[in-house]
């Protein structure tokens, strides 16, 4: 099972996102995640086995995170893989909520991606343009809590998330 954790947005925030995810897809071409699958990634587990995702899942349930406040007001840019993503300010408590996750995955003997981490929500893959001038300026705030552990599955119109657990609120 390919396995991720995620914070995922409530869905007025999600929605938003996705409008600027069309902005983005109008300027930048490329293919454009789907609202669905609009979110931060903490920690990529890769393939593990069932096994695994149950206790996963239980780790997570009894769990809390540190709630926080993520302000989204830039575009960014992985060139290689053509990624155009939307962020904030590079230093926030999120690196911190990153950090501390993939020490507790540690202590369970998983490894997870990324070691060096930038906040962000992939908005475009594959885009044909990097965001420039043009786009415009945005400024949104993302109260978090619970983070999700996801399964990840190929279909034919792309990946599709489930989430499978929650951390504790
Ligand atoms: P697709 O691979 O079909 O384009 P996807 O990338 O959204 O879709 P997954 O590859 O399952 O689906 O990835 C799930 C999440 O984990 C995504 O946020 C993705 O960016 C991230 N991810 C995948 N592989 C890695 C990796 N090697 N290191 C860090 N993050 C990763
Ligand atoms: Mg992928």
């Amino acid at each position: 099972m390919r396995l991720f954790l995620a914070l995922v947005p409530p869905p007025a925030l999600r929605r938003r996102f996705g409008e600027l995810a069309d902005t983005a897809h109008a300027h930048c071409s490329g293919r454009r995640v789907p609202d669905d699958n609009l979110h931060l990634t903490l920690a990529f587990l890769g393939e593990q086995p069932e096994r695994q995702a149950e206790e996963l899942a239980d780790w997570l349930n009894g769990i809390r995170i540190a709630p926080g406040q993520w302000r989204l007001d830039r575009w960014g840019h992985f060139a290689g893989p053509g990624i155009v993503w939307i962020g904030g300010e590079p230093e926030n408590p999120l690196v911190q909520l990153q950090q501390s996750l993939r020490e507790k995955l540690e202590g369970l003997g998983i490894a997870s991606q990324p070691r060096r981490f930038t906040p962000h929500i992939t908005l475009l893959r594959r885009a044909e343009q990097p965001p420039g001038p043009s786009l415009p300026d945005f400024d949104e705030e993302w109260s978090y809590t619970r983070a999700a552990l996801v399964l990840s599955e190929p279909t034919d119109q792309g990946s599709r998330y489930t989430p499978l657990a929650w951390s504790r609120m």
